[in-house]
């Protein structure tokens, strides 16, 4: 199944071309506040799925083409980030560690942004602002000190993630945590239509010149060890993201771009790079210095 949110509140699930509007199911509201509809739909979905599957085969959709898409788990309790967790990306950066040994970094769930948003680069004239390709894996159940055997049993579907980063010196949280620098979308596939998670490709194109390609066999912690290593230090919650790592190939967007990503048996979304009013940030230096030993 394909979950969406779109059109300001609402839950969908994609048939083809079209969405199938479920909100009620859900019971998404346009004034629900946070906006948690997708998060409970996720932590009840075994019982709330047969109703789910009875909407997708009687109810009339509308066009995908004609709707806003929104980021999947607006409320996310927190956005979980692998660093250097391509081998291929740790040499590009010099850095001397990777994600196996050094964890995880958050993003704020105020960065996340969805298939129909652009991408607002803050007022930093001067600095390089990357992209990062990523696999996003949904958490679909409350869990703790979860061994890696059990992996699959709190993983409820992915999507795609756009780590979008000012590179510099800077607190990463900082350089990472502009309104926008986490597009995530279109949808949720959920695990059990996407299969194994094991050999996934992944590319992003920057105005259709291919930058990254890549595959989920070559992550330097795998999914299973992912959700072992957040697991080990917090709970995780349903609508939790886990940001996998991006491969080689990272470089920088400008105002006027288009940014496409697309993994396999997941999909594809285009997101513009426009330049904002805001994000003048004083604590960021005019010249960051050379880049080798930024993140
Ligand atoms: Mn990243």
């Amino acid at each position: 199944m394909r979950l969406v949110r779109f059109d300001g509140y609402r839950i969908g699930i994609v048939k083809g071309a079209a969405v199938i509007d479920v909100s009620d199911i859900a019971g998404a509201s346009a004034n629900e506040w946070p906006p948690v509809a997708m998060n409970r739909l996720i932590a009840n979905f075994d019982t709330m799925r047969a109703a789910l599957d009875e909407a997708a085969a009687s109810r009339a959709g509308v066009p995908l083409s004609g709707v806003s898409l929104l980021t999947p788990v607006p409320a996310a309790s927190k956005v979980i980030a692998y660093p250097v967790n391509y081998h291929d990306h740790g040499a590009e950066m010099g850095s001397t560690y990777r994600a196996n040994n050094q964890g995880f970094f958050l993003k704020p769930t105020s960065s996340l942004s969805g298939a129909s948003e652009p991408i607002v680069l803050p007022q930093l004239p001067g600095r390089r602002i990357d992209h990062e390709c990523e696999l996003a894996i949904v958490i679909g159940k409350r869990c703790r000190d979860l061994p890696r055997e059990r992996w699959h049993e709190v993983v409820f579907g992915y999507s795609l993630l756009i780590d979008v980063v000012v590179r510099g010196k800077e607190e990463r949280v900082a350089r990472k945590g502009f309104d926008t620098f986490c597009p995530v979308g279109p949808w949720i596939v959920t695990a059990d239509e996407l299969g194994d998670p094991s050999a996934l490709r992944g590319r992003l194109w920057v105005n259709d010149e291919l930058r990254q390609d890549a595959n989920t066999r070559d992550l330097v912690v795998d999914i299973p060890g992912m959700v072992e290593m957040a697991a080990a230090v917090m709970t995780l919650e349903p609508g939790d993201i886990i940001a996998a790592g991006t491969p080689a190939g990272v470089g920088p967007i400008q105002a006027g771009d288009k940014v496409r990503i697309e993994f396999d048996r997941i999909g594809e979304m285009t997101l513009d790079v426009v330049q904002g009013e805001g994000g003048r940030a004083k604590f960021f230096v005019d010249d960051p210095g050379p880049l080798g030993s930024s993140r």
